[in-house]
């Protein structure tokens, strides 16, 4: 049914692996950019012509942090639902998170979720897998095995490796595999059960803060094990300003350090935990201003790598009580795209910064092939209408999660098509399924 050839015409190219911005027209063929032409190019005949007046076409935009809860927790997402929640979002890839029942510590598992994502035939998964086995902090899972397997990276995500000495042999195990381990960089001691940030908020509404001591401390450990290994750091979803200093620095010695940062942490303050609203509650928490003015730096100066969401759906069952007992985490994939370019129309960052950190940015941090819209590459591309504006509606996410602090907020920007290989996966006039 779909014709081999596709034509995008009227838009504007933003591809900040090639450099070209401008108004230009893409044909792809057989699932891969053929040529980027000029605007008046004459085209093959039989091809089919989208047209994308006022519109960005950019490489596949890449979310390098993403739970997709299967296996085992398939009420609250399945591996499906989280990857029609990323088309919907603008995504053609995600990494998705080893921390599922059970946890993604071996090769068989990596399989099934290379699997199950083929399956659903959207955007594409690259698998983690766990740092240590079971994600208990103690053992090492098998790197090679997942590796060969298909995994991209190991991780504990949602739990911090606290000893030291793990960590070390973790760093330099992934070394011989060249994978990068990224680290949740949560110091428990110092958090002490703690649920929200640490400061003049917590104390206004008498619950809990841990300090942001706790995040500094772990990522200024990891980065000198760094140092010590030569392994490749990832820090996940950083938020504070001494992770930012300590990133900038590790960067300025030529260290192996890369970093992201989420939409939520870049976007919101403690103050939106003032009603006691779980779908504010995420780890590491909502910080206060200082540190997200320290994030929006480290955003435009190149210290962080990539925006990446830390798509966390729950249920009603983990978040309707009380904030102390809930889960932690939001619905990411299907607002990262207009909370991104909202920094754009604030002057934080440029258009063309944006579709790096969203693409190319991701892409180079892990190695994965992707993040240009180069001759010859795999036909991953979305198109955004950067003045759409729209009202976000948790109850129509494509996403099985519903958590979200920015239900009802008036946005702009939002993908509008995106294909993987060439493919239509989301907008357009066909969709896949
Ligand atoms: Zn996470």
């Amino acid at each position: 049914m779909r014709p081999e050839m596709i034509v995008l015409q009227n838009g504007r190219v933003l591809d900040p692996a090639t450099g070209v911005d401008g108004a230009r027209t893409v044909r792809i063929e057989n699932g891969r950019i053929a040529a980027i032409d000029d605007p008046g190019a004459r085209q093959p005949a039989g091809a089919q012509v989208l047209d994308c007046a006022g519109r960005w076409i950019v490489p596949g935009l890449v979310d390098l942090h993403v739970h997709l809860r299967e296996p085992g927790e398939e009420y609250k997402e399945t591996i499906l639902s989280g990857l029609r929640s990323a088309v919907a979002g603008g995504f053609t890839a995600v990494v998705s998170m080893p921390n599922t029942k059970p946890v993604i510590d071996n090769a068989h598992l990596v399989r099934f979720v290379l699997d199950k994502a083929k399956e659903a035939g959207l955007a594409k998964v690259y698998p983690s897998g766990a740092t240590t086995k079971g994600q208990k902090g103690e053992a090492l899972a098998e790197y090679g095995d997942m590796k060969s397997a298909g995994a991209v990276m190991m991780t504990d995500d949602g739990h911090p490796v606290m000893n030291p000495g793990i960590m070390r042999r973790a760093l330099e195990y992934a070394k011989a595999f060249d994978l990068p381990i990224m680290v949740h960089e949560e110091d428990l001691n110092l958090a002490a059960g703690g649920c929200m940030h640490e400061g003049t908020v917590s104390m206004r509404l008498g619950l809990k803060g841990f300090p942001a001591a706790a995040e500094d401390v772990m990522v200024l450990r990891d980065i000198e094990l760094a140092s010590l290994t030569g392994g490749r750091l990832h820090i996940g979803h950083l938020s504070t300003a001494g992770a930012v200093r300590a990133v900038r620095e590790a960067k300025r010695r030529g260290l192996r350090v890369t970093a992201e940062a989420t939409p939520h942490h870049f976007t919101l303050t403690d103050e939106a935990v003032a009603t006691y609203d779980t779908n504010a509650k995420m780890c590491p928490p909502l910080r206060s201003q200082e540190h997200v003015d320290a994030v929006l730096e480290g955003l435009a100066d190149g210290t962080i790598d990539a925006i990446a969401t830390d798509h966390a759906p729950h249920s009603s069952v983990e978040k309707d009580v009380e904030f102390e007992r809930a889960s932690n985490g939001i619905v990411g994939l299907e607002t990262a795209v207009p909370l991104t370019l909202a920094l754009v129309r604030r002057g934080v960052i440029g258009e063309k910064r944006a579709i790096e950190l969203l693409s190319t940015g991701p892409c180079r941090a892990f190695g994965l092939p992707g993040g240009t819209l180069a001759v010859g590459a795999a036909a991953d591309v979305t198109v955004i209408d950067p003045a759409a504006e729209w009202t976000v509606e948790p109850a129509s996410f494509e996403s099985k999660g519903r958590n979200s602090p920015f239900g009802g907020w008036k946005v702009q920007g939002r993908a509008v098509l995106v294909m993987v290989d060439g493919r239509i996966v989301h907008g357009g006039e066909q969709r896949s399924r």
